[in-house]
């Protein structure tokens, strides 16, 4: 059926393509691809030929017309990004808005999202969350940054570049102080996937002693700011209950 369809890819491991990705992929008229030589060789593997478009940041209107006379047509168009879901740190908002403003259809092909994979497992609270991307590059600014997300409940979820993550783990221990329960998600689903719960500190004396935690890719969970009256420990507790028995 006509529509732009935004279909999500592995992450990682290739097993984790859904039959409905392959199908719409295999039916598409134009695949929109953020690298179609990267996407291509994903197509391949799955014996698609369907055409490719780039679509990215700098492609231009050339190729969001293309799409746009493609569903003009009745024609189906897939959307895909190097990995995992598009536009989650990833090209495709504006496409997906003019899309809709034109009146055509827009569905998702959910799947892989190194964001919610992360999440999944990081044994922190996930009914609110708060997804930053990535932080800024610069030290200074990153600093500033993490001190406006200090105060915030919410779990936080970074994506980080390999280079910066030993920085990004001082910088986050200096902000949000070693103590503060946090997940390293490092190539996950892949040959040399490490998931790691621990307290910020912990976390940045395990990168800092091993150079092959700064390789490859990475999302940083963090837990949000405890609320006032919940830091009391156990032992407490239960001083201030007896205590609180023993008032008139
Ligand atoms: N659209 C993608 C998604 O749905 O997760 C994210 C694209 S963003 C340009 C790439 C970043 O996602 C990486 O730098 C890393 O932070 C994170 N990422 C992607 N794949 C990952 C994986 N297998 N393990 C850990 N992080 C991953």
């Amino acid at each position: 059926e006509s529509g732009l369809y935004v279909v999500a890819t592995p992450i990682g491991n290739l097993g984790d393509i859904s039959r409905r990705a392959l199908e719409v992929l295999g039916g598409a008229d134009l695949v929109a691809a953020e690298d179609t030589r990267h996407t291509g060789a994903l197509l391949r593997q799955f014996d698609i030929d369907s055409p490719l478009v780039a679509y990215h940041e700098h492609s231009g209107r050339g190729a969001a017309e293309r799409i746009i006379r493609c569903l003009a047509q009745g024609g189906a168009v897939a959307l895909v990004s190097d990995a995992g879901t598009p536009l989650i740190s990833d090209p495709g908002y504006r496409l997906v808005r003019e899309v809709q403003e034109l009146g055509y259809r827009v569905l998702p092909v959910p799947g892989a999202c190194a964001a919610v994979a992360a999440l999944s497992v990081s044994g922190l609270p996930t009914d609110r969350f708060l997804f930053e991307g990535f932080l800024p590059g610069k030290a200074g600014t990153r600093v500033n940054r993490l001190g406006e997300l200090e105060q915030r409940q919410e779990t936080l979820v970074f994506y980080e570049a390999p280079h910066r993550l030993r920085d990004c783990l001082a910088d986050l221990v200096a902000v949000f102080g070693p103590e503060r329960e946090a997940l390293l998600a490092r190539e996950i689903t892949k040959a040399f996937e490490t998931v790691r719960r621990a307290p910020l500190g912990e976390l940045q004396a395990f990168v800092a002693g091993d150079d092959n935690q700064c390789r490859g890719e990475i999302v940083l969970v963090v837990a949000g700011r405890r609320e006032r009256g919940e830091d009391i420990d156990a032992d407490t507790a239960r001083l201030l209950l007896r205590l609180a028995r023993e008032l008139p």
